[in-house]
């Protein structure tokens, strides 16, 4: 396929395949976005960091070749004001793995998110977020080390359908009046509405992905968070088609809460897996005082949303908590926080988020020696105490380094 700003690397070749096992040549293209606001210098960084750990575990054997794809405010600048143009889309289709730093989304009008499009578009159903300590970052926790779960979060559906019709619209005044007069609900005059899809495909097809996952891992339960008590036939409905695919299509690999109870007297037996639920509100509390108890989450898409960033928060913040959007046949991986605007070019902020997404792709691609290079270095540099600037606000003897230098130092823990 040819394309009008896109430069595909001489030097690489394509990701041909995402099933089991993945084709992944030793030269991958990998796409990359940038990213709005501090984009360009996490991004900046968390190249280097990765180039490094490839080159260091493989001795040039294995080489990323990437190639710059747009979105977000370069994308307008080269293309016209067009924010999200076709050929990105096109070549993530043709070359399956990406990263991308955050992008800019207005709140209350404008254009749609950018994100929730890429998702929707490329149809990456998973949004897949791995939380846990690392040894040395500031935690609001007595014992963060308890933590380390990975979150699944439906990411096509839900409330992020984009199914809303602001109040005083024509099409919002004729679904006011089919609710109220065809099927007797009540609500205020002049409401915004909104609509809540959640089907058994969407939901299905996230729980078999959480599931393999869980076996091929070795993880030890699977929690699904829902809001089935207020929200019956949608949340609800998401806890009930999720056990429907343990029980029908992992017979022999997984066992309910009380069948453990009741069967096993609460020691799991050896290679099943503990299928279980709970209500998201009390999840907050739980995953503050009893977290050891989660391992693996499956979740709709808002209480995703809520989450994964209050975990998150209990290790270390946004600022280093990875992400990767994955579907059937493509997969993009990103930082988790937004573009945080103010720090634009500053060369300030933490890289982690974006880093260890990276982290998470390396893995996703079977290159683990890399990705254990990079978080023992991480790890290295937290006990050498060299932060960036918001981890130095909560670790008094600390060293405040710019993005820039952080990546170098951890660069220099990987030969240490
Ligand atoms: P934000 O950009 O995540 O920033 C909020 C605050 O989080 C920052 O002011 C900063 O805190 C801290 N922070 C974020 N990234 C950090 C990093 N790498 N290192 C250290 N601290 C970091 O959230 P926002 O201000 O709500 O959103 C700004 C824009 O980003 C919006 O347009 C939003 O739609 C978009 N957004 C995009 C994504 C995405 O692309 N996936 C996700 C969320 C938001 P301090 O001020 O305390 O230093």
């Amino acid at each position: 396929m040819s394309y009008q700003h896109i430069v595909v690397p001489a030097e690489g070749e394509k990701i041909t395949c995402l099933g089991d096992p993945k084709c992944v040549p030793d030269h991958p293209i990998i796409a990359f976005i940038e990213g709005d606001g501090i984009g360009r210098d996490i991004m900046n960084a968390s190249r280097r960091i990765w180039d490094a750990a490839v080159e260091k575990a493989y001795g040039g054997q294995r080489k990323i070749a990437w190639m710059e794809i747009y979105a977000g405010e370069k994308a307008a600048r080269l293309y016209d004001g067009d924010y999200m143009p076709s050929e990105t889309f096109d070549a993530l289709r043709e070359f399956l793995v990406g990263i991308k730093g955050p992008l800019t989304t207005p709140v209350g009008g404008g254009f749609r998110s950018l994100n929730v499009t890429l998702r929707q578009e490329l149809d990456l159903y998973a949004c897949v977020r791995p939380v846990k300590w690392y040894r040395g970052v500031p935690s609001p926790l007595r014992h963060p080390e308890d933590i380390d779960v990975v979150i699944f979060r439906e990411n096509t559906e839900d409330v992020y359908a984009g199914i809303e019709y602001a109040a005083g619209t024509p099409e919002n005044e004729k679904l006011a009046r089919f609710l109220r007069e065809e099927l007797g609900a009540q609500f205020f005059e002049g409401s915004g509405l909104g609509v809540k899809p959640i089907s058994a495909f969407g939901t299905k097809r996230l729980m078999r992905f959480a599931l393999r996952y869980a076996l091929e891992r070795g993880r030890s339960s699977i929690t699904i968070v829902h809001k089935g008590n207020i929200q019956k036939f949608t949340e609800g409905a998401f806890r009930n088609w999720c056990y429907e695919v343990a029980r029908e299509e992992f017979p022999e690999q997984t066992i309910t809460e009380d069948e453990l109870w009741d069967q096993y007297g609460g020691q799991v037996p050896e290679g099943k897996i503990v299928i279980k639920d709970r209500i998201a509100d009390i999840m907050f509390q739980h995953m503050l005082l009893r977290p050891k108890e989660f391992d693996v989450i499956v979740t709709p898409n808002l209480n995703g949303d809520y989450l994964s960033d209050a975990v998150a928060a209990e290790v270390g913040g946004v600022g280093i908590a990875p992400g990767g959007n994955i579907g059937d046949h493509v997969a993009l991986f990103e930082a988790t926080h937004g573009t945080a605007p103010k720090y634009t070019d500053l060369d300030k902020v933490n890289p982690g988020s974006l880093m260890f997404s990276g982290v998470t792709m390396l893995e996703f691609l079977g290159w683990n020696e890399a990705a254990e290079l990079i978080t023992a270095a991480y790890e290295k540099t937290l006990a050498q105490k060299i932060v960036t600037y918001d981890f130095a606000r909560q670790m008094p003897d600390a060293t405040e380094v710019s993005t820039s230098m952080f990546a170098s130092t951890v660069i220099q823990n990987m030969d240490a």
